[in-house]
C-alpha cells in the first residue's frame, strides 16, 4: 500500500459547504454528517464562543446586552474571519467525533466550497482559517460548480447545463460546460432578503413586529412565489409596534407572496441575464435540460412555476436541495483520490 493509499486509510477527508445560512459537513465514505445553522454566540466584550450551530442560532434576537449571536458568512462574504475560523474548527472537529479514531490521526484533506467571484485575499483568508482550523491540505471549489456536481448534472459534458443556488445571503447563476463556468452571476437577494422583506410588510400593514426567526417559520410555513398556496392562514404573534405590548394576527399565502414579490422578481432577473449572456449554443442545449434549482431557497413553493414562465424552460428542483453544495464537494474529494492513485 502506497503513502498516498496509507494516508487514505488514517485520515477522514472533509468537505464543507460554508454557507450564509447553514454550514454542512461531508466527510469520505459517510456521507453529509452535519448541518448546522452558520451561527455563533460570542461574549460581546471578549470575543469568547459561547455556542456554535443551532445552539447560536436559538439565541438570535433572545440574547442578553452582553451576548451576540454573529452570522459571519451573511452575504456571501466572510465578514468577520476570527469568528469564521472558529466556526470551521468547531464543525471540523464535531465531524470527526463521527469516524473511527484511527481515521483522526492524520490531518484531512477539506474542500470548501466558496463563493462564485470571490476574491484572492477572502480566498487566501479562507484556506489560512481552515489550516489554522485543523485541516491539511485545503482545495477549494467555486459553489456554483459544487453545486452542479452534487446534484449530478454532466458537467464534465460539452453541454450546457444550468444551475441556481438560491441561498441565505446570495443567489448564484452559473452554466456551466466541460468542467467550467461558462457564464455565471451572483446577486446579494436569498432568503435573508425574503424574511427581511415579511418583517417590512408586517410592520407596514399591521404594526407588528416580529424577529428575523418568526419571518423564516412564516416564509417556510405559508410563503410562495406563485400563486399555488393563497388559501393558507397562519396565526402571527409579535409586537405592537405602537402599544408596545404582544398581539397576534392571522395572515394569508396571498398577502406573503405579494409582499416577496419584489425579491422573487430580483431572483428571476438573475437567471434571464444570465441566459441573456450565455453562448447561444449552450443556450439551445437548456431548452431540453432546463433550469436546475438547489439551495434552500428552491423550496419557496412555486418558484419553480414561475421560474418556468418566465424563462419558457423546464425547471427542476433538486431532491435534497439543502445538501447540493455539500455532496459535490463529497463527489470531488473523491476525484481528487482517484487522480491521485
Ligand atoms: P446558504 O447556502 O446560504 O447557507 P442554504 O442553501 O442553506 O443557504 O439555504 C438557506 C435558506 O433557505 C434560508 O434563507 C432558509 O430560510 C431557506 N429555506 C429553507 N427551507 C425553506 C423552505 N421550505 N421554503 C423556503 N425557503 C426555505
Ligand atoms: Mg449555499
Amino acid at each position: 500500500m502506497g503513502f498516498q493509499r496509507l494516508s487514505k486509510f488514517f485520515s477522514a477527508d472533509i468537505g464543507i459547504d460554508l454557507g450564509t445560512a447553514n454550514c454542512l459537513v461531508y466527510v469520505r465514505g459517510k456521507g453529509v454528517v452535519l448541518t448546522e445553522p452558520s451561527v455563533v454566540a460570542i461574549m460581546e466584550n471578549t470575543n469568547a464562543v459561547l455556542a456554535v450551530g443551532s445552539e447560536a442560532k436559538n439565541m438570535l434576537g433572545k440574547t442578553p446586552r452582553n451576548i451576540k449571536a454573529v452570522r459571519p458568512m451573511k452575504e456571501g462574504v466572510i465578514a468577520v474571519f476570527d469568528i469564521t475560523e472558529d466556526m470551521i474548527r468547531f464543525f471540523i472537529q464535531k465531524a470527526l467525533h463521527s469516524v473511527f479514531w484511527y481515521r483522526r490521526l492524520l490531518r484531512p484533506t477539506v474542500m470548501i466550497a466558496v463563493p462564485y467571484g470571490i476574491t484572492e485575499v477572502e480566498t487566501r483568508a479562507v484556506k489560512d482559517s481552515a489550516k489554522r482550523a485543523g485541516a491539511g491540505d485545503v482545495e477549494l471549489i467555486e459553489e456554483p460548480m459544487a453545486a452542479a456536481v452534487g446534484v449530478g448534472l454532466p458537467v464534465v459534458d460539452p453541454v450546457g447545463s444550468m444551475i441556481m443556488d438560491i441561498g441565505g445571503g446570495t443567489t448564484e447563476v452559473a452554466v456551466i460546460s466541460l468542467s467550467g463556468i461558462v457564464t455565471a452571476k451572483s446577486v446579494r437577494v436569498g432568503g435573508d432578503r425574503l424574511d427581511s422583506t415579511i418583517i417590512q410588510y408586517l410592520k407596514k400593514e399591521y404594526n407588528l413586529m416580529v424577529g428575523e426567526l418568526a419571518a423564516e417559520q412564516i416564509k417556510i410555513r405559508i410563503g410562495s412565489a406563485y400563486p399555488v398556496n393563497d388559501d393558507a392562514r397562519m396565526d402571527v404573534k409579535g409586537l405592537d409596534q405602537v402599544s408596545r405590548v404582544p398581539k397576534m394576527i392571522s395572515i394569508t399565502g396571498k398577502e406573503i407572496r405579494e409582499a416577496l414579490q419584489e425579491p422573487v422578481t430580483t431572483i428571476i432577473e438573475a437567471v434571464l441575464s444570465t441566459l441573456e449572456s450565455c453562448p447561444p449554443d449552450l443556450a439551445a442545449d437548456l431548452i431540453d435540460r432546463g433550469i436546475m434549482l438547489a439551495g434552500g431557497g428552491a423550496m419557496l413553493r412555486g418558484l419553480d412555476q414561475l421560474l418556468s414562465e418566465e424563462t419558457g424552460l423546464p425547471v427542476f428542483v433538486a431532491e435534497e436541495p439543502l445538501q447540493a453544495v455539500a455532496r459535490g464537494t463529497g463527489v470531488m474529494l473523491q476525484e481528487i483520490e482517484t487522480i491521485q492513485n
